[in-house]
């Protein structure tokens, strides 16, 4: 018997991965969610991908996640007459509203209400911080600012001001036609960018009705600033380290990481981290040392979920990379120091009947030496709670309810099974959860496990026993 890797992987889907024969690959590899990525592509295009997953679920009978993630407010310049620039430190650049084209003097930057708010002193970061420029003089629709770092510029770098609130709405005109579009196809999760205060997130929260799972991208210093608040209105959370590292200094980055992980972990909701893992693996098929290292290092915070981007989208090694991803896990997992970790930093129970019963669950399963926690959940909240714990066992989640299913793929150590419907009785119940984890792998014949439920059940938020049985 295999040991399950508890932290789970997210592939995004692009060119080189959307023909059913390399999503089947990348789930053999290792993959239990996958992301498209809205800022790319054509809704016929992720429709397509859509379906092809959906159809493998199907073979493999196994739920899997899918996230749609919105490009969001992501800010741009214009283009310039040659396509690109030159630009050496000290010179001065201009930024109007003028959508004609730039040269060395001038550049559009078509957000009338960005250029407002950005005052004398203030600073612009280009292409993923690459140029770095201070404004100096601010007038009617213009911006003077001087070049302090960067060597080129091209069209339609996007720019970010980091430190201010922009007055900007966190979902776009292209985020709405994409939110109903993916909503439409049935994914499990919406990704909401660069969200920046509560309204926010409470604006997509509506506009989903409960379609689909939210998740908020960190990004933003000043959503970082608010986490707690905007919690209260999202299903989970991405560390999204490639925007929010040119926001705020990259010393800052491995801090809030760990913050974030922490907090999220408290509130009993998915957290993940994303963006440059395994960047190098792009080009090879090998990853840099370092890369490895901060893998390992997301993991051992606790993260519930690590993120592939171009990796498995555009880049040559996509399999490669999620089996680096699969063995770096496991190697972690599997060091004693890191349940130890788990275990230090596990938050306090509430005191409600789910968290009784789903913290004595994590203990009696230590005491019995059980191989396994069985959760039977309609809302899926029960293995939420479970997670939240990082049990060093799998979690069996068996929910009647498909949707939960495929959005508790992303939280650690679930395994969710859509299943449970008609449960009458409970030696039944124990009888069935036994078989099901006998024929998925997780356990063998004459072990334990630890099992929660509702009684009566069928019935949503009932959890209140805890049963110790063997397989
Ligand atoms: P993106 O988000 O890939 O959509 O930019 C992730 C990040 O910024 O890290
Ligand atoms: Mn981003």
């Amino acid at each position: 018997m295999k040991k399950k890797r508890q932290t789970k992987i997210i592939a995004t889907i692009g060119p080189v991965s959307a023909t059913s024969e390399m999503i089947e690959a990348l789930l053999d590899a290792g993959v239990d969610v996958f992301r498209m990525n809205f800022s790319h592509g054509t809704h016929d295009g992720h429709k397509q991908v859509l379906d092809r997953i959906r159809a493998l679920e199907q073979k493999r009978g196994q739920p899997i996640g899918i996230i749609a993630d919105l490009q969001g407010p992501k800010l741009r310049i214009g283009t310039f007459e040659g396509g690109k620039i030159a630009v050496t430190k000290g010179q001065s650049i201009r930024f109007d509203l003028d959508p004609a084209p730039g040269n060395a003097e001038r550049v559009c930057l078509p957000h009338p209400e960005v250029l407002d708010v950005i005052e004398p002193g203030g600073k612009i970061l280009l292409d993923d911080g690459k140029v770095r420029i201070r404004i100096t003089e601010k007038g009617p629709g213009y911006l003077i600012g001087e070049i302090r770092t960067g060597a080129a510029l091209s069209d339609k770098k996007g720019f970010n001001v980091p430190g201010i609130v922009l007055p900007i709405p966190a979902l776009t005109k292209k985020d709405r036609v994409d939110l109903e579009a993916a909503l439409g196809m049935g994914v499990d999760w919406i990704a909401q960018s660069f969200v920046q205060q509560p309204e926010d997130v409470k604006e997509a929260r509506e506009l989903i009705a409960g379609r689909a799972a939210l998740m908020i991208k960190l990004e933003k210093p000043s959503a970082l600033a608010r986490l707690e608040e905007l919690l209260e209105f999202a299903d989970g959370v991405m560390i999204a380290r490639g925007d929010l590292g040119v926001e705020i200094p990259p010393e800052d980055v491995p801090p809030a990481q760990k913050r974030i992980v922490k907090t999220v972990r408290e509130a009993g909701k998915p957290v993940v981290v994303a963006t440059q893992m395994l960047e190098s693996m792009i080009a090879n098929a090998r990853p840099t040392r370092a890369e490895a290292s901060d893998v390992a290092t997301a993991v051992y915070d606790g993260a519930d979920a690590i993120m592939l981007s171009a990796e498995t989208a555009t880049g040559e090694y996509p399999l490669q990379a999620v089996e680096m991803m699969d063995r770096i896990a496991r190697k972690v997992e599997s060091d004693e120091n890191y349940q130890n970790m788990m275990e230090a930093e596990r938050p306090d129970a509430l005191s409600t009947s789910a968290d009784a019963i789903t913290t004595a669950a994590y203990y009696v399963a230590q005491d019995v030496e059980a191989v396994l926690i069985v959760n039977y959940t309609m809302s899926g909240s029960t293995s939420l709670r479970t997670a939240r714990q990082r049990p060093e066992v799998p979690i069996l989640c068996l929910t009647p309810n498909l949707g939960v299913a495929r959005r508790l793929k992303l939280s650690y150590g679930v395994f969710p099974v859509h299943e449970g419907e008609n449960i009458d009785d409970f030696t039944g119940p124990a009888r069935h959860a036994a078989d099901i984890a006998l024929r998925h792998g997780f356990i063998q014949k004459g072990q334990r496990f630890v099992m929660t439920a509702g009684v009566p059940f069928g019935q949503p938020g009932t959890t209140n026993i805890l049963r110790i049985a063997e397989a």
